[in-house]
């Protein structure tokens, strides 16, 4: 098969599984992207995910993660979706988390996938990730025409906004590959201005990690500092606010992934359910989420700390 062929192939067959958008990039060391995280690391504002130092030429280069590797393919999956926990009071969970977890289900697919292209191309050496390797994800996804990196630090796709996951297939054999894509946040501010803990810089593109509710939430094992009393806007598990002020996500539309469909259990918890939420109601709540990666005690910290700022 030619390239062309080959590109065209891949499309088809990631559309059929699902995926909304595909870019192809050819695999190449990051110059401009690594001296950005270089910066960025030597700033501190990895805050204590110390795991994101590890591995720098690998992430940096793909062919240093894959030998032999020539192309990145990227690709988005929709996670979107109009429902909203019944009680207003309730705290509250990250959209990406309502359902089944994002690595396994977007995982299999792309196991699927490349089964598919090594028996329709042939033998390929390659390697697929979703949120798991040393990969800049949104560098890539940009670099292949699927979005450019808002000033929020996540990337935006002008056909459906922010909510989605996503994920990426190094491999050495070459595709057609797409053109880097533009800005489109111009004069806007609205992430900036609605961010509670002022984690994004005031001229945007840069994030201070360890401000953000994301990290509190999910990433941090210790206790949340108190000077994010009063800040947190009752999120227990990761944080929209970002995503649901930016004007790109008018463009969102549900999702028709029946894995990321939430339960009604789930959506129904009330303030107090939440509160009296033990280890038992907790594993079976969150039986294959996303959410099981604070474990029990850290969502019960998270919980533990909005009901104390609300005291
Ligand atoms: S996720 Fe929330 S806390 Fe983090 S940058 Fe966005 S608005 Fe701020
Ligand atoms: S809210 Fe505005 S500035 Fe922020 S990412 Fe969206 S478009 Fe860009």
């Amino acid at each position: 098969m030619t390239t062309q062929a080959n590109t065209r192939f891949v499309r088809q067959e990631a559309e059929k599984l699902g995926f909304f958008q595909v870019g192809f990039s050819k695999a190449e060391f990051m110059s401009e992207e690594a001296k950005r995280l270089e910066a960025w690391l030597n700033q501190g504002r990895q805050a204590k995910m110390s795991y994101l130092e590890n591995h720098f030429d690998k992430r940096v280069d793909p062919t240093k993660l894959v030998p032999g590797s020539k192309s990145v393919i990227s690709f988005l999956y929709n996670y979107y979706t109009p429902l909203k926990q019944e009680d207003d009071h309730a705290p509250k969970l990250a959209m990406y988390a309502y359902g089944r977890d994002y690595h396994k289900v977007v995982k299999k697919k792309l196991k699927i996938l490349f089964q598919k292209m090594t028996a329709e191309i042939g033998a390929i050496n390659g390697r697929y990730f979703v949120d798991s390797a040393p990969v800049l994800e949104r560098d890539w996804a940009k670099r292949s025409g699927l979005g450019w990196i808002g000033k929020n630090t996540l990337l935006l796709n002008k056909a459906k906004g922010s909510y989605f996951f996503l994920a990426e297939m190094i491999v050495d054999i070459p595709f057609e590959y797409d053109s880097v894509s533009s800005d489109h946040c111009g004069t806007c501010t609205k992430c900036i201005d609605a961010c509670p803990t002022d984690a994004i810089d005031e001229n945007g593109y840069l994030l201070d990690a360890g401000k953000c509710i994301s990290y509190l939430t999910i990433e941090l094992k210790e206790k949340i500092p108190t000077e994010f009393e009063d800040k947190m806007e009752g999120w227990m598990f990761g944080c929209d606010i970002c995503q649901d002020v930016c004007p790109w996500n008018r463009f969102s539309t549900p999702h028709e992934e029946v894995q990321f469909n939430p339960s009604e259990k789930l959506m129904g918890m009330s303030a107090e359910d939440w509160n009296d939420l033990n280890e038992e109601s907790f594993d079976l709540l969150f039986e294959g989420s996303a959410v099981k990666r604070t474990k029990f005690e850290g969502l019960k910290r998270n919980i533990q700390f909005l009901r104390n700022n609300k005291a």
